[in-house]
């Protein structure tokens, strides 16, 4: 889906589809000489990171493993509880695993400052981060992200994976909703 299908929805687009895929490229690059000739697990976090998980692996000129986590850590709303927990968990051991999470989006820190933790308490050799995108203006917990997108103003964003109340996952380009669209919503 683009923009011109939702455009009444849209206030306006803030990355493009192209700048998105350029990106992604250019980590998988990065993570690809960084991880060459060891093991590698790629943990997507479902579903926002979904697209990003697929396009990293894509690009990534190295094998990886690929598994998923779903947590929980907002609501249908677009503020942060602060409290995570998981919804459906891996089904690989980490024990001993080099480990890079896919995230979409680091806004807070909670979710992902949860999950590294998490992660190493499982016995991972190591664990980084990849985000796609980085909100610097409401980090609230410090997270070490080894890999990163881009980083963005403080506005609620959609598409690429990332949803309002389970809308828009599937728009092909990072935008920001028009206000209408969350009323009745605190956002
Ligand atoms: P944190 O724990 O860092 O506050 O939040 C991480 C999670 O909050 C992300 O995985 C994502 O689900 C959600 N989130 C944070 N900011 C946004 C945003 O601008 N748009 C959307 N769709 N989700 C967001």
């Amino acid at each position: 889906m683009q923009i011109a299908d939702i455009s009444e929805e849209i206030d306006h687009e803030l990355i493009s589809k192209d700048q998105i895929e350029h990106k992604i490229a250019e980590v998988a690059r990065q993570v690809s000489d960084d991880y060459r000739g060891g093991d590698l697990l790629l943990v997507g976090v479902l579903k926002g990171a979904v697209n990003t998980m697929v396009n990293v692996a894509m690009n990534l000129s190295i094998p990886a493993d690929m598994d998923f986590m779903s947590l929980s850590s907002y609501g249908s709303g677009t503020v942060s509880t602060g409290t995570v927990s998981i919804r459906q968990d891996l089904t690989t051991d980490v024990k001993g695993r080099r480990v890079l999470i896919v995230e979409d989006i680091v806004d807070s820190g909670h979710t992902l400052d949860w999950l590294v933790k998490e992660l190493e308490g499982r016995g991972a050799a190591s664990v980084d981060v990849f985000v796609l995108l980085e909100k610097p203006a409401r980090r609230e917990v410090a997270v070490d992200v080894r890999y990163k997108g881009f980083e963005i103003p403080d506005e609620f964003v959609v598409g690429f994976g990332l949803d309002y109340d389970e809308r828009f996952r599937n728009l092909d380009s990072i935008a920001v909703l028009r206000p209408e669209v969350y009323q009745g919503e605190e956002a």
